[in-house]
């Protein structure tokens, strides 16, 4: 009998391309019943990152199909890039829609060795391509990488958008959203939910999709936003099932290995190091970088600081790495007075850091991956959001579920606010004590995390109802 196809299409993030891969090759380990395509649109400057894990990914020894798509040839977005990177991405992403068909009629459809579709599994920039889902006659499932509070957020934007005809402002007050706990202070909303340039409205837009999908899959689990998912099927009318499966974590790839820090790493002792790291586009210009390297001095702790350099002004891209312009960017003798406790380093091996035992304390941007590796690992985060939706995530991990040391819920980097030395020293130092209580809950959640995907666990079944309704709908589809 023919396997069941999922067709894939991410967008080229690695935050979002890492989980949906690794989701994928679960998903075949779990199952001989299924194969899967990834459709992995053209890279642009800003998700070459993403493009070179997809191309290791595909060169590895993996059943997964994987389809590299060319450059758009008639691409101009209604903004550029800089106003919005939502708006692009969905622009770019809608502008796919033509060639995505073709290439699922020609690789999958029309190919006789192929498994027989039974369905495209979407991001959540990607909803346009439901359409394509729709064309072909098979359902559409979302992938949503970020967390179960978030995907209310977003599902609740075209109800309050009914009511107001609007995006938020900044003097909007104390907001109430169903899946959150606590009232959110406009002031500290992600940039995109204050945006002009059609960032809002694209994620409105998306938001309003969602429920035109068979089933939701959200990378965060039970024992982390049990209460969220109960507020979220309560307040809105006809969801679709929504699977929690997370954590989601890479555990193996890597896109850079670097030894030279682990080794560093396996000579510090143990709990002793704190991890700065600032996801894929995080990075600072002098002032802040001197700040943070005082704060770091004045606090003692042992660091290993990833440090990277904004894309010159005016211009949007991958931070790059500082290298010999370190010292002269970082205070007078920095480097040489911390050389037996410090490392500054480019891009991190984050995991492989999180999990070794010299690391005690990581303050983190708060993006979604991120937040589940510290849980995993057990280390707690100091919070400092920077771009994307990570305000909400610094704001649930601090105040809603008391995971997190508050340094900034409501720091964006577009505002270009310096954090001073004393406040960053207190938070990392607040961090590092032995006996917080946030570290307490946190290593209780790892222990919950790890326990969520084995069998038995909450994740591991929700993954099982989420296999066993893929194939009804496709027997469904194939009856009609
Ligand atoms: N990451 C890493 N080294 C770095 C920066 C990021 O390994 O220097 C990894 C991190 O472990 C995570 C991913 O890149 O798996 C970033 O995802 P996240 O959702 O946290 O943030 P994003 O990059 O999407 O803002």
């Amino acid at each position: 009998m023919k396997k069941a196809e999922l067709v894939f299409i991410p967008v080229s993030a690695p935050g979002h391309l890492i989980p949906l891969f690794e989701f994928a090759k679960r998903l075949l380990d779990r199952d001989d019943r299924f194969s899967v395509t990834v459709i992995v649109m053209h890279a642009t400057a800003v998700t070459s990152l993403a493009a070179a894990y997809a191309k290791t990914f595909a060169e590895s020894n993996t059943p997964i199909k994987i389809i590299n798509l060319p450059p758009p040839v008639d691409f101009s977005p209604s903004q550029p890039v800089h106003k919005s990177l939502e708006n692009f991405a969905t622009e770019y992403v809608d502008n796919h829609k033509a060639c995505v068909k073709e290439a699922i009629v020609k690789h999958v459809v029309s190919n006789a060795n192929s498994g027989q579709l039974a369905g495209l599994v979407v991001d959540m920039f990607c909803t346009s391509m439901i359409d394509v889902g729709n064309e072909l006659g098979v359902p559409s499932y979302l992938f949503f990488t970020c967390s179960a509070a978030f995907l209310g957020l977003l599902m609740y934007l075209p109800i309050r958008h009914a009511q107001t005809g609007r995006e938020f402002e900044k003097f909007d007050g104390e907001l109430v959203f169903p899946s959150y706990v606590n009232p959110v202070s406009s002031n500290g909303l992600p940039e995109v939910l204050l945006n002009k340039y059609g960032g809002y409205t694209s994620l409105m837009n998306h938001g309003r999709r969602f429920k035109e999908t068979e089933g939701i899959i959200v990378n965060t689990f039970e024992e982390l936003e049990s209460n969220t998912t109960k507020r979220l099927l309560n307040y809105f009318d006809h969801v679709p099932p929504v699977y929690t499966v997370g954590p989601l974590i890479d555990l193996k790839g890597e896109t850079q290995r670097d030894d030279e820090i682990i080794k560093w790493l396996d000579n510090q002792p143990d709990s002793s190091v704190l991890l700065l790291c600032f996801g894929s586009m995080g990075s600072f210009g002098e002032e802040q970088a001197k700040e943070i390297a005082h704060g770091l001095e004045t606090s003692g702790v042992r660091f290993l600081w990833s440090l990277r350099k904004p894309a010159p002004k005016g211009k949007f891209g991958r931070p790059g790495d500082y290298k010999d312009e370190l010292q002269q960017l970082l205070p007078n003798g920095f480097l040489e007075r911390t050389k037996d406790i410090g490392l500054v380093c480019g891009w991190a091996p984050q995991k492989e850091a999180l999990a070794h035992k010299s690391v005690g304390g990581f303050v983190s941007h708060c993006g979604w991956n991120s937040v589940l590796e510290s849980l995993w690992f057990g280390v707690p985060i100091v919070t400092w959001s920077m771009y994307a939706e990570q305000q909400l995530n610094a704001f649930q991990m601090v105040k809603d579920l008391g995971l997190a040391v508050e340094l900034r819920v409501d720091y964006r980097s577009i505002d270009g606010e310096v954090v001073l030395r004393d406040e960053i020293a207190s938070a990392i130092r607040t961090v590092m004590e032995i006996d917080n209580e946030v570290r307490k809950k946190v290593k209780e959640k790892s222990e919950k995390s790890r326990i969520t995907v084995k069998v038995g666990g909450s994740s591991f079944a929700a993954y099982q109802s989420l296999i066993d309704d893929i194939l009804t709908n496709k027997e469904q589809c194939d009856h009609l």
